[in-house]
């Protein structure tokens, strides 16, 4: 079967050893490197510039992710019968940034989507992917939005899907799972081990396949959240875009976005990327340390969005991280609780721990003069917090019990109250 073409796209090249495909092959990974051998697409930008341009964004009145269509790889067709997705609200902070010693702060609330995290942004592409070539049904393994978002949008697409999450899962994700009617397959063991069932299911049945980084396409539909930021600053991103990371792929998405658009002219400079992990489960933290090659470690933190010992895209990963100037840190589960309180608290933001953990690298890398305080920064909030209610739990006192007795509330209230 031959893919249809996207009119920019003028490659696909490996990440590995370079080698590069016509955009035509029906491929997933280089076939010199095998499944380690994930691919870039790489566009026409000269060609490209004439159709986007700042004309183009002045005059397009989508209000989704579907306005940047000709950045992407795909051709996009039936993408008006979906939910919407993207252009998410970008907000200005109004106290959070003064409690962390910070002047200027957005939050891209990624929150605001169907799914309720940015992971929709790949969802979607790979939901139009599976239609553009006929495929009835799509399989992942994830520890939980991937999937959740995946359900969603292949539902409202008439899609069967074919889901396996490892047993840590949290309620809230697998409830969404469920309600979307997704066959879901709850693996005995951690994320590799629903990572490899659904690699073999995928390859013995012959079903699309939207685990993230192994499927080039699902780049482009993240990088859209970078679009978005540049669009919304007019085209003056901030110094710095800050990011968790679990697999990757959204890091190297926001990467990839901004350089889009450093290419065609329209931005002067890639933002400084920080990639933010969990102490627990830092193998990205620990290779910049050690500048050696990642290693495999531990899955040990209640961020589950970004618990991935084995990151299946840490080339271009790596690469955003150094081409943007950027750096990296962890935070502790400690740090991501007690942020989640205070962005709550300050904001009337509700992040699940793998979104709390990007405000609370953001905190960190201020406090280490990793970040200045006049530089401007975009922190992106990734996922909900009702999604994971026992570690939101975790971050609030319990609310005052008491009978319907006014004498009773007075007393509280006037040693108590706020
Ligand atoms: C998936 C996810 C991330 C990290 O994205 P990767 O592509 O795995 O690096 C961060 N936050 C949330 C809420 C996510 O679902
Ligand atoms: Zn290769």
């Amino acid at each position: 079967m031959v893919l249809e073409m996207s009119q920019f796209v003028k490659s696909y090249e490996c990440t590995l050893c370079h080698k590069t495909y016509h955009p035509s092959q029906n491929i997933m990974t280089c076939s010199n490197c095998g499944e380690q051998g994930i691919l870039m697409i790489e566009y026409d930008y000269e060609k490209m510039k004439k159709v986007v341009n700042q004309a183009y964004f002045e005059n397009n009145k989508d209000q989704s992710m579907w306005r940047y269509l000709p950045l992407m790889s795909i051709e996009g067709k039936f993408h008006e019968r979906l939910l919407k997705i993207g252009f998410t609200p970008l907000y200005q902070a109004n106290r959070f940034h003064q409690r962390i010693g910070l002047n200027k702060l957005f939050i891209k609330d990624e929150s605001t989507n169907p799914s309720q995290s940015l992971k929709d942004r790949a969802s979607a592409v790979a939901v139009l992917k599976a239609l553009e070539m006929n495929q009835d049904t799509i399989a992942c393994s994830s520890t939980g939005n991937a999937a959740s978002s995946l359900a969603c949008h292949a539902a409202r697409m008439g899609l069967k899907t074919y889901i396996f999450v490892p047993k840590r899962a949290p309620l809230g994700k697998l409830t969404q799972l469920l309600i979307y009617g997704a066959n879901v397959i709850q693996v005995d063991g951690d994320y590799r081990s629903a990572f490899k069932l659904s690699k073999d299911a995928i390859n013995h049945y012959g079903w699309y396949n939207r685990n993230a980084a192994i499927n080039p396409h699902l780049v482009e539909g993240k990088k859209t959240v970078a679009l978005e930021i540049a669009e919304q600053l007019n085209f003056k991103p901030t110094d710095w875009v800050v990011v968790s990371v679990g697999d990757g792929c959204t890091i190297a998405g926001v990467y990839q976005g901004f350089y889009d658009l450093k290419m065609l002219g329209l931005i002067e400079k890639i933002p400084k990327l920080l990639g933010v992990q969990s102490e627990g489960c830092a193998p990205f933290v620990i290779a910049h340390q050690t500048k050696k090659p990642l290693i495999e470690t531990n899955e040990l933190t209640i961020a589950d969005s970004i618990a991935v010992g084995i990151p299946r895209n840490p080339v271009k990963a790596l690469r955003a991280v150094i081409e943007s100037k950027g750096n990296w840190i962890s935070v502790s589960d400690q740090d991501i609780i007690y942020t989640m309180a205070k962005l709550g608290k300050d904001e009337g933001i509700f992040a699940e721990p793998a979104a709390s953990a990007s405000f609370a690298g953001l905190e960190k890398a201020i406090r280490l003069n990793i970040i200045d305080k006049n530089e401007s920064v975009t922190v992106i909030h990734t996922g909900n917090g009702l999604k994971d209610l026992d570690n939101a739990q975790k971050a609030i006192k319990q609310p005052i019990v008491m009978k319907a007795d006014l004498a009773l509330f007075n007393e509280y209230y006037q040693t108590k109250g706020e």
